[in-house]
């Protein structure tokens, strides 16, 4: 059976409802949403639909179903559990050439309700002809994560500009030409960016012929931790429009396999010792690519604004006029706390949680270390495996408690993920015992020892052995001490 599509406009016209449950909300939703004036014939109704009778949105009729209703209506529901019903409303609207959908049943039905992605004015319809709903609905779902809810906004602008851009741009060449600029170019990025205004000034400012602006944008996007899954819907529809992606060498090669094909990938890995050279090549590449018009996506391992040094490319890209966007990354700290099944604040052992790095000697000297010693908080250290001795050893001088547990999360989030876990005094030992190397991030306070039991991704945590363990409880994995009693107690209850 081959479908003709259809668009109907439904607003203010009778529409019947035949049932109560939750199909029949699920449709007569949809329909309200078209401005339809609908009545629902069932005896009974959902919660919902009840709702909406009392706030006469919709009108109710509980008695048997009668054929003279059909005089008033444009178009017909048969959600009824009964198929014999069903079928005699399907055949009664048919003699009066009235179109029908009887749900889930595409023998019966004279129309199809398509899967639909709504971005205001902008509808867009799948239909398998009632034969695959399945893959229609798995099509929806992928178009839904590529198209940017902002595209509702650009089709309004769109319209309301259309009769003058027809009248500036009367040749169809020319006009194509304005609509992909406006489509593709800063009107949109605008948009994206919740400056409807300015999207408003600038598409104006292209009709009155004034030279738009050819720079291209930077799109900072943080990757996230490794797992392709962990990328944000906006990261990935960065990565589909870039040209050029300039990515850290810690970006996982499962998302920069999401990005378009024929992008440009250009690695800027950052590796220990030469950061600063590093960055001006960033900066200078950003430039110029930026600079040529194209869409630079610059992709950083977890969130560009933590220990990313986002901020001193955005002022860079400022300082130079460049535009830009900033979408956010899951960061290391939230990626590897969950996927080692340690909660960084809980309310029984950490009510505050601080992230910190220890990459440079710089940092060491600036932390306040007293602060840092405290109880009942979680530390997340960004750092290279090479800078925990310090680390421990200022924590210990400055009074944390060396039955402080850790876990220490390496690769967190892939598929190689290793957790460690120990206390404060094993720190480093137990680091080189199981020659853990970078990227790996610290977990340190009370609350990591719950990775002992709540650890759900990978292989379990290589915990403390039995030995350091005594008779503290297999779960726990490290050495009781007064201040962990609270997560011990818990850790046996679980
Ligand atoms: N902007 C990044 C951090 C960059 S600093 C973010 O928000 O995550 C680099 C440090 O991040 C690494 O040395 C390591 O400590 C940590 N890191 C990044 N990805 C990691 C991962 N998948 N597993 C463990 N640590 C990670």
């Amino acid at each position: 059976m081959k479908l003709y599509p259809l668009f109907a406009d439904l607003s203010r016209r009778a529409v019947l409802v035949v049932g109560g449950g939750a199909v029949a909300e699920r449709k007569v939703a949809a329909l309200l949403d078209a401005g339809a004036q609908v009545t629902v014939n069932a005896p009974q109704l959902t919660p919902m639909l009840r709702g909406w009778v009392e706030q006469g949105r919709i009108a109710h009729r509980p008695e048997a179903f009668r054929e003279s209703w059909l005089d008033r209506i444009w178009l017909v529901v048969a959600a009824t559990s009964d198929r014999a019903t069903n079928a005699l409303i399907a055949e009664l609207a048919g003699l009066r050439r009235l179109f029908v959908n009887v749900v889930d049943d595409a023998q019966l039905s004279t129309f199809h309700v398509p899967a639909v992605i709504d971005r205001a004015l902008l509808t867009i319809a799948i239909s398998s002809g009632g034969q695959a709903p399945m893959l229609a609905r798995l099509l929806r779902e992928r178009l839904e994560t590529l198209l940017d809810h902002s595209l509702g906004a650009l089709a309004a602008l769109a319209a309301r500009l259309r009769p003058r851009i027809r009248l500036r741009f009367p040749q169809p060449a020319a006009r194509r030409s304005y609509y992909e600029r406006l489509f593709a170019g800063p009107v949109a990025a605008l948009l994206r960016q919740g400056r409807e205004a300015e999207a408003r000034a600038a598409a104006e400012q292209a009709l009155a012929g004034e030279p738009a602006a050819t720079a291209g944008t930077v799109v900072l996007v943080g990757a996230g931790p490794g797992d392709p899954g962990l990328l944000t819907l906006r990261g990935l529809r960065a990565l589909n429009e870039a040209d050029v992606i300039l990515h850290d060498r810690l970006v996982s090669a499962e998302v920069l396999a999401l990005a378009r094909r024929d992008a440009e990938r250009i690695e800027v890995g950052k590796q220990a010792g030469n950061h600063h050279a590093t960055q001006e090549q960033i900066h200078r590449l950003m430039l110029e690519h930026a600079s040529a018009g194209r869409r630079v996506v610059r992709l950083k391992g977890g969130d560009p604004f933590v220990f990313g040094r986002g901020g001193e490319e955005l002022e860079f890209l400022r300082a130079h006029g460049i535009g830009y966007e900033v979408v956010p990354g899951i960061t290391a700290a939230l990626a590897c706390a969950a996927y080692a099944g340690v909660p960084l604040t809980h309310r029984d052992h950490a009510q505050s949680v601080r992230l910190l790095t220890g990459h440079c000697q710089a940092s060491h000297d600036t932390l306040d270390w007293a602060a840092l010693a405290h109880e009942r908080q979680t530390l997340a250290v960004y750092m290279g495996v090479g800078e925990l001795a310090g680390l421990q050893s200022r924590l210990l001088e400055h009074g944390r408690s060396p039955s402080t547990p850790f876990a220490l999360v390496e690769n967190g989030s892939r598929a190689e993920q290793r957790v460690v876990t120990g206390t404060l005094a094993q720190l480093v030992e137990r680091a080189a015992a199981h020659a853990v190397h970078s990227p790996a991030l610290l977990i340190l306070g009370e609350v990591a020892a719950l990775a002992g039991s709540l650890a759900w991704f990978g292989a379990p945590p290589l915990g403390a052995t039995v030995h350091d363990i005594g008779d503290a409880g297999r779960a726990a994995r490290v050495r009781p001490a007064r201040h962990q009693d609270g997560v011990l107690a818990a850790l046996h209850q679980a």
